[in-house]
Formats: C-alpha cells, structure tokens, sequence
C-alpha cells in the first residue's frame, strides 16, 4: 500500500495498524484513522445497511477540513448513514475519524 499522508496533519504519514481484521491507517501525531470503505464493509454488521450508506453520500454536507488520503480530493464533513453521525469522508474511498471520533465507529458497526 502506498504511503499516505493524515489528511489533518501536514505532511505525516499514516502508519498501519492491524484491528481485528481491518488493516487501518492510524497517524502517529493526532491519532485519527482512515477507514477504507472496503475494510469496513468486512467488519460491519450490517452490510446491507453500510452499502447503503455508503451510495447515499454525505447528508446535508458541508465542505470538510481534510483532503482524502486517497484521491487527495477536497472530502465533504456530512452525515454517514445518520444525519447527527458527522464524518469527513470521501465519496469514493473512505472515512476518516478523529481521535474523539472513533466511538462513532460503535454506532456505525451497531447500527
Ligand atoms: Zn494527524
Ligand atoms: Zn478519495
């Protein structure tokens, strides 16, 4: 996997990490993650319901702060799935979490 940069962090490669059985990237400094889509969809427990968050895009989006590791495209901060669960994510690759945001993780892989 090519190195990538934490989309927060100017120029701070990520490190992989190894959780359950999602290879993530994690960066060192502020501690945030990117997601794959594709890794979550492994570990979701409804993947019906992630597909499908996942087609509808961000809800009620607004510009984010953070560029995609991935695509280094501008990522939109919007609802994933939920309106009042907010992520920077991109559209075609993946999302990213804060540090303080990694709970959210819990609602998305419950729900
Ligand atoms: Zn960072
Ligand atoms: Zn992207």
């Amino acid at each position: 996997m090519a190195e990538r940069d934490c989309p927060k962090c100017p120029f701070s490669p990520m490190e992989d990490i190894v959780a359950g059985e999602m290879t993530l990237d994690e960066c060192p400094k502020c501690k945030g993650r990117w997601y794959d889509f594709d890794e979550l969809a492994k570990v979701v427990t409804d993947p019906a319901a992630f597909t499908a968050a996942v087609a509808k895009g961000p809800l009620r989006p607004r510009q984010g702060t953070a560029k995609c590791p991935v695509c280094l495209e501008d990522m939109m901060n919007g609802g994933f799935g939920n309106e009042l669960l907010r992520v920077d994510q991109c559209a075609g690759h993946g999302l990213w979490l804060d540090a303080n945001e990694l709970r959210l993780l819990n609602t998305l892989m419950a729900s």
